[in-house]
């Protein structure tokens, strides 16, 4: 298997690289893509619409799903609300052969490739550390302590690019999003030696 196969591809990175942003382009401008919508627990923001940006559940709802085996993967984020893959319209957009996405953090892809290692694994990377920093501490409504935390976990998250088949630099968001919808919907990636 080189893992188009199966024509599912898992985007992650560390936070504040702009995974939904290159999500939202790949939405808007190519809906030959399927993407999974997730399920939290966290609160949907102004302007988020119930089934099409998530699945707004209870914490009840979510341990409902954990334990009938709903979900492909999930994981606390930021140390806050649960998210999760929900397995089956997964499973149908495979069965339709519809190349499909899921983007979502590292624990979760860690957890795919447990489960599904054909799938692809694309690491979205900022251009470079600075401008990683500058993403992330940008708003400057942080703590200074709050701040050495963030910048800890991107540097953790940034050494995850190891673990991943191909990365793409997000430097601009529309050429990021083309290169991974070639990614996803081009010819099978050569076997590894
Ligand atoms: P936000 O709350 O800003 O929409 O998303 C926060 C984080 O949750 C993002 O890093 C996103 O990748 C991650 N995330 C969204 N959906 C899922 C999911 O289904 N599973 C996992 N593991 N992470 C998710």
């Amino acid at each position: 298997m080189t893992g188009r196969g199966s024509r599912l591809t898992v985007l992650a990175g560390p936070t504040a690289v702009g995974k939904g942003t290159v999500a939202a382009y790949v939405r808007m401008h190519h809906p030959e893509v399927w993407i999974s919508v997730s399920a939290t627990t966290r609160p949907a923001r102004p302007g988020e619409v119930e089934g099409r940006h998530y699945h707004f559940v209870s914490d009840a709802g979510f341990d409902a799903m954990v334990a009938r085996g709903d979900l492909l993967e999930w994981a606390v984020v930021h140390r806050a609300w649960r998210y999760g893959t929900p397995r089956r319209p997964v499973e149908e957009a495979l069965a339709h052969g519809r190349p499909a996405l899921l983007e979502i953090d590292l624990q979760g892809a860690r957890q795919v490739r447990a489960s599904m290692p054909d799938a692809l694994f694309v690491f979205l990377k900022p251009p470079s550390w600075e401008e990683l920093v500058r993403r992330l501490v940008g708003r400057g409504t942080e703590t200074p302590e709050e701040r050495v935390r963030r910048l800890e976990t991107a540097r953790a998250e940034l050494a995850a690019e190891t673990e991943f088949d191909v990365t793409v630099v997000n430097t601009e968001v529309p050429v990021a999003a083309e290169e991974l919808v070639a990614l996803m919907t081009g010819p099978p990636r050569a076997p590894s030696p």
